[in-house]
């Protein structure tokens, strides 16, 4: 099954929605329209945003980075308490293993597509490796063309 999860346009909620080919896609709040027909990705892929749209779109780990460097503190945290207890295989255990732990979640974690400019997210897509990983250049680009539409759209002095 593939999904996105995405911000709505119109009433800037997250939505959260499955991905089927030739139907609508709408924001579950507010019933606002972000794309008239989702495309079949099956035969190729996904080429561009359904939402913004834009074709600049990068692949990054399923993976909450907050978790990681969770799991990281925690784990030198009770290290760090072994330690104090003189039990230094066990220090060294518990490092080595919170380490292991975020490698192996983060190779188990699938794949998300990504798309710069609204950061809509879809998983599930199947074939998205003709999609690049993520790329700084282009990232800034976008935040900056974002920055420069915000500003355009703040009301200017009244004459
Ligand atoms: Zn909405
Ligand atoms: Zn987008």
């Amino acid at each position: 099954m593939a999904t996105i999860t995405c911000l709505c346009p119109a009433c800037e909620s997250t939505v959260r929605s499955e991905l089927i080919p030739g139907e609508e896609l709408r924001c579950s709040q507010c019933s606002q329209q972000m794309a008239p027909s989702v495309p079949d990705w099956q035969d190729g892929q996904l080429n561009c945003c359904l939402v913004c749209p834009s074709d600049q779109m990068f692949i990054r780990k399923d993976f909450p980075q907050r978790l990681g460097v969770t799991i990281v503190c925690l784990g030198f945290l009770a290290s760090s308490i072994a330690w104090f207890y003189h039990q230094v295989l066990l220090s060294f255990g518990i490092l080595f293993g919170t380490a292991a732990i975020d490698v192996i979640l983060y190779i188990v974690m699938g794949n998300l597509l990504e798309c710069y400019r609204c950061h809509a997210q879809y998983r599930g897509l199947g074939d998205i490796a003709s999609h690049g990983s993520f790329n700084l250049e282009v990232h800034e680009r976008f935040r900056q063309e974002a920055a420069r539409l915000k500003q355009a759209q703040r009301p200017g002095p009244a004459n």
